[in-house]
């Protein structure tokens, strides 16, 4: 993981948006900002050795136990900006209004992004609670990578 295709987007002498800067290693947070830029989208983030694991999920995250919301997922995003809202101007990457809809810890229970893109967790937040999981799947949307949020049942 690295922050080499965060940097490369983004001209630091005009967005607000933090610097490039790995964080500790050991934080569990999550954040989920709403991105008000050409297309609506929710930015959803999982802290993992020192970066933001990114996805953009256009619809928002799933509400209901089973749904499933397309995730894809995007360049890796620097620890600090958990903390970033403000608005990005015109005529720069990702140009619009960014503001946090959601932030808390979260657990994980699997991370497998070897094999067939696995990724289990719980989140404690203020609006997404319980169980999750990241699924990847197969050739939506040309090169990029195409993911699924879904919310699971509970454990019992
Ligand atoms: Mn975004």
């Amino acid at each position: 993981m690295a922050l080499e295709e965060y940097k490369k987007k983004r001209k630091f002498e005009r967005t607000p948006e933090p610097k490039a800067e790995k964080g500790r290693e050991d934080g569990s947070s999550f954040v989920v900002q709403k991105h008000n830029a050409q297309n609506l989208h929710y930015d959803f983030r999982l802290e993992r050795s020192g970066v933001l694991v990114s996805w953009a999920v256009p619809k928002g995250p799933p509400e209901k136990v089973g749904d499933k919301k397309l995730a894809i997922r995007v360049e890796d995003h620097p620890v600090s900006y958990k903390d970033f809202e403000g608005q990005i101007p015109e005529g720069e990457y990702g140009a619009g209004q960014v503001e946090i809809w959601d932030k808390g810890e979260y657990e994980t229970l699997k991370w497998d992004e070897k094999d067939d893109g696995v990724i289990e967790f719980v989140l404690k937040g203020n609006k997404l609670q319980g169980r999750y999981s990241l699924v990847k799947t197969k050739g939506y949307g040309g090169n990029k990578e195409s993911w699924l949020l879904i919310k699971n049942k509970p454990k019992d």
